[in-house]
């Protein structure tokens, strides 16, 4: 049985290469928008689970900003105090928009990061944590810099982890320009047909190509940038 995730199939279509770094577990380093979405991600769960969240974040921001093990694998940006403080301040304010604009839609704290996984025949198990089944909807909270990066495939993907067609919602908190929050519905999740071609279409073929090794590189990936991919520094990959 192959065993296959988002993440995984998010890297793949990226750049194979960076699949075969993953399984390999070379180390990568760390960029302030992994950072940023982990912690925010941390906090939204505690949030739900009502504990007092600001002070949450900031210990966890701390603990993750002072970690040696990650440390000597940082990228550049984050040496520098005032982009620290720059990152540190948008997330912030992010998680104080989003909380507020929840507050009487508070999540349920048994359907938060729940871990999913669905048999898809021909011996593909697709995994995945799913961030929010909300009341009727699963919801996946996002740290991004653009809404126009949000994919469909992976809104796809939560449904059939769900069980089937289901209505999905990105809750965007965008970090570039003038923070915002905005719920993003994804109607392409509501259709069998559509979840059907994901699954033939996206992951299947992705999963029998890791399976068979296939791993080329794709440096003319937007992603493949020192700013946006943790094996930049390692990676020959880029060269060919
Ligand atoms: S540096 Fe470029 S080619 Fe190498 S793994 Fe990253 S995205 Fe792929």
């Amino acid at each position: 049985m192959i065993r296959i995730s988002w993440t995984t199939i998010n890297n793949y279509m990226i750049c194979p290469m960076k699949v075969e770094h993953d399984l390999n577990d070379e180390p990568a380093s760390i960029s302030w928008a992994m950072a940023g979405g982990t912690v925010g991600h941390d906090t939204l769960k505690a949030w739900a689970e009502g504990k007092a969240w600001r002070e949450f974040f900031e210990a966890r921001w701390q603990q993750y900003a002072s970690r040696r093990a990650y440390q000597k694998n940082w990228n550049q940006e984050f040496t520098d105090p005032d982009n620290a403080m720059v990152q540190r301040m948008l997330v912030l304010d992010l998680l104080g928009q989003y909380t507020a604009a929840r507050k009487s839609d508070l999540p349920d704290p048994q359907l938060v990061e729940r871990n999913l996984d669905r048999d898809l025949g021909d011996g593909v198990l697709l995994t995945g944590r799913v961030d929010e089944i909300g009341k009727g909807k699963i919801i996946d909270w996002k740290f991004a810099s653009s809404v126009k990066y949000l994919s469909s495939v992976q809104a796809c993907i939560y449904s059939i982890l769900n069980g089937g067609p289901s209505v999905f919602e990105f809750h965007a908190m965008v970090k570039a320009g003038m923070p915002y929050y905005q719920p993003i519905d994804v109607p392409e999740t509501r259709s069998a047909k559509n979840l059907h071609r994901v699954i033939e279409g996206h992951i299947k073929p992705i999963a029998f190509s890791i399976q068979a090794g296939n791993f080329p590189s794709n440096p003319t990936a937007f992603l493949c940038q020192k700013r946006y991919c943790g094996y930049w520094d390692i990676c020959k990959g880029r060269f060919e």
